[in-house]
């Protein structure tokens, strides 16, 4: 009982933790976004409208990943989208953030006919390759079955008009991809509006 209460303290601090750092760096707003941990076939959940520069203990909810449970009400209103990434990926931790270069960068791609954002920088090409976009309305099943299916190949997705998805073993592996994701982002939005007739060619 003792090391099950170490580790539920260890998992939200670390939630509060990397809260913190999306929102000091821009990459969400306070009351948007949200962040969850594996844990065997649960999954630990920041509650519904939970600022994530404010994370406690109350901010967390445990819920089933098979399955619902009457927490669900609760929980963020994404659990639906974490839930299928874990069921089809081998993800262990899940960041959902704003980020805004990378919420412009996926209406950009849909405007001219892509479905994914190909990084200009060489660090975005080597860790992500091309970024998918992904469609469907916050919190439906077609956003977690279109979001799960394109983390089951790639560490990081986002979603259109809306923000990233970003996966790893642990919570820091989900925050590197999420600040790669939103940096490639704004490198190519940064290049195209410097370098429009290349980019045009
Ligand atoms: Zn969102």
């Amino acid at each position: 009982m003792l090391l099950f209460r170490y580790i539920w303290v260890k998992m939200w601090q670390e939630i509060a933790k990397y809260g913190r750092k999306l929102v000091e760096h821009g990459l969400v707003e306070s009351s948007f976004g949200n962040i969850s941990v594996r844990a065997g076939d649960k999954m630990l959940i920041t509650r519904s409208g939970s600022a994530l520069d404010e994370i406690t203990e109350d901010s967390v909810v445990e819920v089933e990943i098979e399955g619902t449970s009457s927490l669900d009400l609760i929980a963020s209103s994404e659990s639906v989208v974490h839930r299928e990434i874990y069921r089809r990926t081998q993800a262990l931790a899940i960041i959902h953030a704003h980020c805004p270069y990378s919420v412009v960068g996926s209406l950009r791609a849909k405007k001219a006919g892509k479905t994914s954002i190909l990084p200009v920088d060489s660090e975005g090409q080597y860790f992500l390759g091309e970024i998918p976009v992904v469609m469907g309305g916050i919190g439906s099943r077609e956003l977690a079955e279109n979001t799960a299916l394109a983390l089951s190949e790639h560490r990081g997705a986002v979603v259109y008009s809306h923000g990233t998805f970003a996966v790893g073993k642990a919570l820091s592996e989900a925050y590197v991809v999420t600040t790669q994701l939103e940096h490639s982002c704004r490198v190519k939005y940064l290049y195209e509006l410097a370098e429009p007739r290349e980019f045009h060619r």
